[in-house]
């Protein structure tokens, strides 16, 4: 049985994640938190997925929440809270799984920093389809090469804040990785007037935002005659919230390190074995 502490609760990962624990049997709602202020603190976790009375308090204090007995917290929040809260569990010795985008660099570097001391595992998409479609990228980009024009198009709903998505972000980074390139370097965040023609040593991002598109991605391999696109496409966040308890399950019997959903899945180092 793995206890989960979820913070962001009142969000629409939290109340997902919420419903996704409850619907296994393996794991238990330790804990739930929201931000300091919003409403519903205090009242019970059942209000935020429409259920009964589930016995557990919305918190707004995480190190209150971790007295609860907690294996692992999930976090599906803002940077600023995500820093926040591995601060707490670094202290606390409690794993964490690690869902929120639009981190920097540099708060990148706060969780490898606290992943010297507790299990991490930080993923911008924990979906199984898209851990899959990273190493279809990789794969592509070692077959087709400096032969074809790459491109990353994605679309989310009208509420997501980051652009372009931290999950286009994570395929044109195994495209460049393959390819030997810096993403930072080559990377074309849309493009407007007279670009002039296209360098192929670039990766472009192209982004849609509208309605409640919950998550579409394609990563375009254009060459001369053909192209190949590897596509996901998300319909519910449940695939988010099963991917991210999945990943609870495996970090609770982990160490300290920083893990990504390829390590959950046992994809890292596939394609090196060939
Ligand atoms: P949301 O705005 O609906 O929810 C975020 C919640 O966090 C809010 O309820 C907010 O009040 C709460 N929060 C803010 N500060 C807090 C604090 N200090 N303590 C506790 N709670 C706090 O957003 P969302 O759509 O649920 O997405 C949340 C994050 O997860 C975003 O960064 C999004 O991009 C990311 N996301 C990742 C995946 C993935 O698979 N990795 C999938 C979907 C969304």
């Amino acid at each position: 049985m793995t206890r989960i502490a979820i913070t962001g609760a009142a969000g629409r990962m939290g109340r997902t994640l919420i419903e996704a624990v409850l619907n296994d049997p393996d794991a238990q709602l330790a804990s739930v938190v929201e931000r300091p202020g919003h409403a519903l603190i205090g009242s019970d976790a059942g209000a935020l997925v429409g259920r009964g009375t589930l016995g557990v308090p919305i918190r707004d204090s995480l190190v209150a929440a971790l007295g609860d007995g907690v294996d692992v917290v999930i976090d599906f929040t803002t940077p600023m809270a995500t820093l926040e809260h591995i601060g707490i569990c670094r202290h606390h010795s409690t794993r964490m799984v690690i869902g929120t985008t639009g981190l920097s660099q540099s708060q990148r570097g706060v969780l490898e920093q606290a992943a010297w001391d507790i299990a991490v595992c930080a993923a911008p998409n924990f979906s199984v389809g898209v851990t899959l479609s990273l190493k279809l990228v990789e794969l592509a980009a070692r077959v087709l090469g400096d032969s074809v024009d790459i491109e990353v198009i994605e679309a989310h709903h009208r509420h997501k804040v980051d652009a372009p998505s931290g999950t286009a972000l994570a395929l044109g980074e195994a495209a460049a990785r393959v390819l030997g390139r810096s993403l930072e370097d080559c990377a074309i965040y849309g493009r407007e007037g007279h670009t002039g023609a296209r360098d192929r040593n670039t990766i472009g991002f192209s982004t849609i935002r509208g309605g409640d598109i919950v998550g579409d991605h394609t990563v375009l391999f254009a060459g001369t005659g053909e192209r190949v696109e590897i596509t996901h496409k998300a319909s519910s966040r449940m695939t988010f919230a099963t991917g991210a308890i999945r990943a609870a399950h495996w970090l609770a019997r982990q160490n300290r390190g920083l893990y990504d959903m390829q390590d959950v899945l046992g994809l890292k180092g596939l394609l090196k074995q060939q």
